[in-house]
C-alpha cells in the first residue's frame, strides 16, 4: 500500500481521495477549506495541515485544484512550492483540468529537477468521482503511464494514454467543447418540444432511443424533475458549476487559436455558457444553461 499526498478535495477531488483511502492506501489530505478536508477525513483520509506536510515523503501525489495558476503556484511559484519537498521517487499526478501548454510547462521544470509530473484530467462529474468510475486521459511516457495506472484503476474506470505530456489536456478540451455543445443543444431541443405542449420525460425518452441520443440525455437531463439524483433535480446545486465549463471552454479556444482549428460550434456553445455566467449562474450547475432558453 502507498502513501498519497492528496491536495484539493473539493467536489471532484474529494471522492476520488476517499476512494483511494477505501482501497488501504494512506491519503494525507490538504484543502484550504475545512469543509472538504472534515468531509474526506470522514471517508477515511488523513488530515494534515499543508501542503507541503502532504507531499512530503509521499509515493505519489495526486492534485485536483480549479484552474492552471493554482496548479503553477502550488508546485513552482507559491510561499511552499511542493517541488521543494517531494522525493525524486514519487509520482505527481495533477487531475486538474488546465491547459496543455502550463501542464508542459510544469511538466517541464519537474523534469530539469529530477521530478516526474503528468496530466491526468478527468471525465465522468462527481457521480463518477464518487462511484471511481472516472475517464481519465493521461499525457507522459510509458513509464509514468504505467506507474501511475494502478492509482488510476481505484478511482476511475476508463484509463486512457493519450500521448506525451500536455496530452490529457488536449483530449480533456477536445471532450468538453464537445460536451457543451451536447448540452446546449439537448437544452434546446427538450425546450422547443416543451414549449409546444411536449412531456420532457417523454421527449427525452424518444431521443434516448433515436438518433439525437447523447450522453446530456441518458445521465445529465437539465429539465427538473425528469431523472433523479442529477443537478437539475436538486436545484442546480453540485455537479459542474458553470464556471468551470466557462473556463474549460477558454481552454478549448486558446487550442482552436493556437492550431486554427476552427470551432463553430463551440464558440456558439461558449457564448451561450458566457450570457448564463454574465446572468449571475456561475456557481450554478453547467445544465442550468437552460434556463437561457426559458421565457422568464
Ligand atoms: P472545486 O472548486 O469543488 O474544488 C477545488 C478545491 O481546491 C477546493 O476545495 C479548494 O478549496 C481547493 N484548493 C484551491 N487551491 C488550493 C490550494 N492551493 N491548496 C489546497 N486546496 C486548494 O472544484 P471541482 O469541481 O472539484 O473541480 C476540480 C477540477 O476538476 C477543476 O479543474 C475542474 O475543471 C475539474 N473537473 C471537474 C468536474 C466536475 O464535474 N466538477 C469534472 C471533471 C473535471
Amino acid at each position: 500500500m502507498a502513501t498519497v499526498g492528496f491536495i484539493g478535495l473539493g467536489n471532484m477531488g474529494g471522492p476520488m481521495a476517499v476512494n483511494l483511502a477505501k482501497a488501504g492506501h494512506t491519503v494525507k489530505a490538504f484543502d484550504l477549506s475545512q469543509a472538504a478536508l472534515d468531509h474526506a477525513v470522514e471517508g477515511g483520509c488523513v488530515a494534515v495541515t499543508s501542503a507541503v506536510e502532504a507531499a512530503t515523503d509521499a509515493e505519489f501525489i495526486v492534485s485536483m485544484l480549479p484552474a492552471g495558476q493554482h496548479v503553477v503556484g502550488l508546485f513552482q511559484t507559491g510561499d511552499a512550492p511542493l517541488f521543494d519537498v517531494i522525493s525524486k521517487d514519487a509520482l505527481i499526478i495533477d487531475s486538474s483540468t488546465i491547459d496543455a501548454a502550463t501542464a508542459q510547462s510544469v511538466s517541464a521544470a519537474a523534469a530539469e529537477r529530477g521530478l516526474s509530473f503528468i496530466d491526468a484530467p478527468v471525465s465522468g462529474g462527481v457521480g463518477g468521482a464518487i462511484a471511481g468510475t472516472l475517464a481519465f486521459m493521461v499525457g507522459g511516457t510509458d513509464e509514468q503511464f504505467a506507474k501511475a495506472k494502478p492509482m488510476l484503476d481505484i478511482m476511475g474506470k476508463n484509463i486512457f494514454h493519450a500521448g506525451q505530456s500536455g496530452a490529457g489536456q488536449i483530449a480533456k478540451a477536445c471532450n468538453n467543447m464537445m460536451l457543451a455543445i451536447l448540452m446546449t443543444g439537448t437544452c434546446e431541443a427538450l425546450n422547443m418540444g416543451m414549449k409546444n405542449g411536449l412531456d420532457p420525460a417523454v421527449l427525452s425518452e424518444i431521443m434516448k432511443q433515436s438518433s439525437g441520443g447523447n450522453w446530456a440525455l441518458n445521465v445529465y437531463n437539465p429539465v427538473p424533475g425528469v431523472m433523479e439524483g442529477v443537478p437539475s433535480s436538486n436545484d442546480y446545486q453540485g455537479g459542474f458549476q458553470v464556471d468551470l465549463m466557462f473556463k474549460d471552454l477558454g481552454l478549448a479556444m486558446d487550442l482552436s487559436q493556437q492550431s486554427a482549428s476552427p470551432i463553430p460550434m463551440g464558440s456558439a456553445a461558449r457564448s451561450l455558457f458566457s450570457l448564463h455566467k454574465a446572468n449571475g449562474n456561475g456557481g450554478l450547475d453547467f445544465s442550468s444553461v437552460l434556463k437561457l432558453y426559458q421565457d422568464s
